[in-house]
């Protein structure tokens, strides 16, 4: 048992105005971290309680998953990144420092290369292998903008773990157990996610899924079918287009309309008193530094990720304004694909289209009754759009498409050899040929599990903790610490519940009742026990749940099993099927 008075629990009445989202203004409200600088944070002993307890929840399901755990450096010779190609991609987010003998190291952002490192020494046979190693570490990221706690910090505490097997069948099961160690640890931490699946890059098939958090703070995408499972991250998500693709006037041939200064899709629908889908958007890419014209219908976004892979190139980037006018002829906002002679390429969702607008490829004009078929050379067909919400599902071709937002806590992934072959981790296999290990990996954002935790489970008066995770489970509060016998069954309850292993937090503060019970809600441990001068003189202590707010009461001598039995529901709740 602890008590209040001597633990360091600086409550908040107020949230610092930097805090946007409820659960970054609960944790500092809570006396669960402090700021010390913007994306870095310190945990104060209640919120290093939970974190502790979260982090013990993924150990106990990596193990039962048969996961080993190691600890690796935080710190990294460049040159190890250098030798997979991942310094020039992910320098801007690293951490670069240099030792006395001005030695390049990096503050690893994740642990691929060190892993595989470490695996390409350490394993030699296929005796040695599936193999999963783990680890629970603090990861550093040069965030440009940090934000929301420890949602975007520049330094936070992940799990990643890395399997190798193999072949595809090992990789599949390594892929599964993981993923069912996932379920379960969210599950025992109080949280529901939803897997949806991710981008895989090169991989392609279903080989990568994200375990979203839907919430309105999530800086993640989420579309979902609103009659089967099917769910994906937007940055992936495919959807069927149901709108119209004829349009008034289909037949007739393309002409040139003044459109002095409409140089935006709503502009120029508003213009022609028509939708945005009716508008050919037409936006001109360097892929691998030559200009390609990319064309989407106008209510949709081009997805950069998707329109990388149907180009197969290296490096996208939208054109300068003055590539633009060279191979379009026209100032911005008024490309058409009708006469171009650099290649385009369509997204699929504009088969079809025929009485089209697009813009004229002179200045202050768009091009009328186009049909694309017919008017343009279109090189290439692929999906290249974002899904919207409305659009059908691509799966069940029954449902609708519902745009969410999700919080990124955890995240699956198939990433075949790219690593094992860059750093040379392989095996003999049993007729003694030397062959490459395929590898998954498999991360949590601990820190920012433990917020999403918070972001989905409080209300108006604080934090309302699952019990699993809680940094106490019961929290005893003597009303009047003054009055002998309140206190006398205060202690005497208190200390029961800590020898059945409860942990326990005693609120021997003198303040007054309003105070001690406002902040047992902010604080929102899950089980409350009000011992107090009237109660007593009926013969009763008070428990209160603070999920649901009920209070029960029972005689003291009845009050230890009326805690247990409360604590035995709440555990229901977080235990895995
Ligand atoms: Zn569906």
């Amino acid at each position: 048992m602890i008590r209040w008075s001597q633990q360091l629990i600086p409550t908040l009445r107020e949230a610092p105005a930097e805090a946007e989202i409820p659960s970054h203004q609960l944790m500092l409200r809570a006396g669960l971290i402090r700021k010390l600088a913007g994306g870095l944070y310190t945990f104060l002993p209640l919120g290093h309680r939970a974190l502790r307890k979260v982090e013990q929840i993924v150990r106990e399901e990596m193990d039962r998953a048969g996961a080993l755990e190691v600890l690796m450096p935080a710190m990294h010779p460049q040159e190890l990144w250098e030798q997979t190609g991942r310094f020039g991609v992910l320098k801007e987010v690293m951490f670069k420092i240099k030792d006395r003998q001005e030695r390049n190291l990096v503050l690893g952002p994740t642990h691929e290369e060190v892993v595989t490192d470490l695996v390409a020494h350490e394993v030699q046979s296929y005796r040695q292998l599936p193999i999963n190693l783990y680890q629970i570490q603090t990861k550093f990221r040069d965030e440009i903008r940090p934000r929301f706690g420890l949602m975007r910090a520049k330094e936070f505490i992940m799990k990643d773990a890395y399997s190798f097997d193999m072949n595809l069948e090992g990789v599949e099961r390594s892929y599964r157990a993981m993923y069912t160690a996932y379920e379960r640890i969210f599950k025992r931490a109080g949280l529901r996610t939803k897997a949806v699946e991710a981008d895989t890059g090169a991989m392609g098939g279903s080989a990568s899924h994200e375990f979203m958090v839907l919430a309105d703070a999530g800086e993640d995408g989420v579309i979902e079918c609103d009659a089967c499972a099917y769910a994906a991250n937007l940055e992936r998500a495919e959807g069927v287009g149901r709108g119209e693709k004829v349009f008034a006037d289909a037949d007739k041939t393309p002409a040139v309309v003044a459109t002095p200064n409409r140089k935006t899709i709503t502009g120029v629908a508003t213009f022609f008193q028509t939708t945005p889908a009716r508008l050919i958007k037409t936006l001109i890419y360097l892929a691998d530094e030559k200009p390609v014209a990319v064309l989407v219908p106008g209510d949709r976004e081009v997805n950069e990720i998707k329109l990388k892979r149907a180009l197969k190139c290296a490096a996208l980037a939208l054109a300068d304004d003055v590539m633009i006018s060279k191979v379009t002829g026209a100032p911005v906002g008024f490309a058409g694909p009708v006469g171009l002679t650099i290649p385009v390429i369509a997204d699929e969702k504009l088969q079809g289209y025929r009485g089209a607008i697009t813009g004229a490829n002179q200045a202050d004009a768009h091009l009328v009754n186009v049909d694309l078929a017919r008017d343009a050379q279109v090189g290439t067909w692929g999906d290249l759009s974002n899904a919207n919400a409305g659009d059908g599902c691509p799966r069940c071709g029954q449902g609708q498409l519902v745009a969410k937002r999700g919080i990124e806590v955890g995240h699956v992934f198939k990433l075949g050899t790219k690593y094992s072959e860059a750093l040379g981790a392989g095996y003999l296999d049993p007729d003694g040929q030397r062959k490459i290990a395929i590898m998954g990996c498999y991360g949590i954002g601990v820190t920012r599990t433990l917020q999403s935790v918070i972001e989905q489970s409080h209300d108006a008066n604080g934090i309302v903790w699952p019990i699993s995770i809680a940094p106490y489970q019961v929290e005893v509060l003597p009303i009047n610490v003054a009055h002998g016998p309140t206190m006398e069954a205060a202690l005497k309850i208190a200390a029961e519940l800590e020898a059945a292993g409860f942990d326990v937090l005693f609120d021997d503060r003198d303040e007054r009742p309003g105070v001690k019970f406002k902040d047992a809600d902010l604080l929102g441990l899950p089980i409350r026990v009000n011992v107090g001068e009237k109660g007593l003189a009926k013969g009763v202590l008070e428990i209160k749940l603070r999920h649901t707010g009920e209070m029960r009461t029972a005689a003291p001598e009845q009050a230890f099993a009326a805690v247990q039995a409360a604590a035995a529901e709440l555990r229901q709740a977080v235990t895995p099927a």
